[in-house]
């Protein structure tokens, strides 16, 4: 099949090596015939410029970005999506006669598993640990799925209250950690959006606390391994879901932002899976 489309796109972060997103997204333009290659393109702050100049210039039609970078591209881009605008970072760059226009796919990413899992956003309480970039974008997406009851739990409890104020005071509110205990037992899914989840050791909550958790809950860690988050919930009995279909579902949208085509999803999740599962072998 011919599509037209052909040329370059590539992921911009610092580091970038480490990813999975060219072991799903190749496969993905290969399987449809498409002529594009998904590069990484190591990019340090002092790059930026650089990045930017290229992507201007014709020689990739579009790009992911990454750590740290989400919120300097969203600055520097010359359109956004309104919900690239509401997360403040941009992880997609569609590049068009020289101009760059960025997207939010997280969002879209982050809420997929959870409305595959039939989980009622209205009616359930939703605790979300964390307030940095990823934990804006979660909250972004649970304020548009329709939560009502929101809690953000930072171990910086400023932040959380800054973070709840901004974005929607009425449906979210910043609790202190010693608190979770106390909101336990209503808490249906608590979502890991710390950066604890890489040390696979540590944890961002007592653990104890998921014996308190209906029986219905469902621990969400952002991070695309097994993290100890998710070993002690499944520990006590807790169903969890872990970073990568959220990392397909957000590469997947942002293939079709790119491209205008559907993407195909179950060929993507299942190349991702069998990429982690050769890294962990
Ligand atoms: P940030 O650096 O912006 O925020 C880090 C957050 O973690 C802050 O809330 C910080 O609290 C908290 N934190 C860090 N260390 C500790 C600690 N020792 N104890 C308690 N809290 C701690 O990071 P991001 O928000 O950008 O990323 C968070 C995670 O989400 C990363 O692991 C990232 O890889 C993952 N992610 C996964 C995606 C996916 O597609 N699966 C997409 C995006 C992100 P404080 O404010 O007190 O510093």
């Amino acid at each position: 099949m011919s599509s037209g489309i052909a040329g370059r796109v590539g992921l911009i972060g610092d580091p970038v090596e480490h990813s999975l997103s060219p072991a799903f997204q190749q496969p993905a333009f290969d399987s449809l015939g498409l002529g594009v290659r998904y590069e990484l393109w190591p990019t340090p702050s002092a790059a930026i410029p650089q990045r930017l100049a290229m992507l201007r210039s014709g020689e990739a039609f579009g790009a992911n970005v990454t750590v740290p970078h989400k919120e300097a591209f969203y600055r520097a881009v010359d359109t956004c999506s309104a919900r690239a605008q509401r997360a403040g970072a941009v992880n997609t760059i569609i590049a068009r006669d020289g101009r760059l226009h960025g997207d939010n796919t997280d969002i879209h990413g982050f809420i997929v598993p959870l409305h595959e899992r039939g989980f009622s956003f209205a009616t359930r309480t939703v605790v979300v640990l964390g307030a940095g970039g990823a934990a804006r974008g979660v909250l972004v997406a649970l304020l548009e799925a329709g939560a009502t009851r929101i809690h953000v739990v930072n171990r910086t409890h400023e932040r959380a209250v800054a973070i709840a104020q901004e974005l929607d005071p009425a449906r979210i509110t910043a609790l202190p950690q010693a608190q979770l205990p106390r909101l336990a037992a209503q808490t249906a899914l608590l979502v890991n959006a710390t950066s604890i989840g890489w040390a696979d050791t540590s944890l961002p909550l007592d653990p104890t606390l998921f014996t308190l958790l209906p029986g219905d809950a469902i621990a969400y860690d952002l991070t695309y391994r097994t993290t100890g988050f998710l070993r002690a919930a499944a520990e006590f009995g807790v169903s969890t879901i872990d970073g990568l279909p959220m990392l397909v579902h957000q590469g997947a949208r942002s293939f079709e932002l790119w491209t205008g085509v559907p993407a195909p999803v179950d060929l993507m999740l299942q190349a991702a899976h069998a990429a982690r599962a050769a890294r962990s072998g």
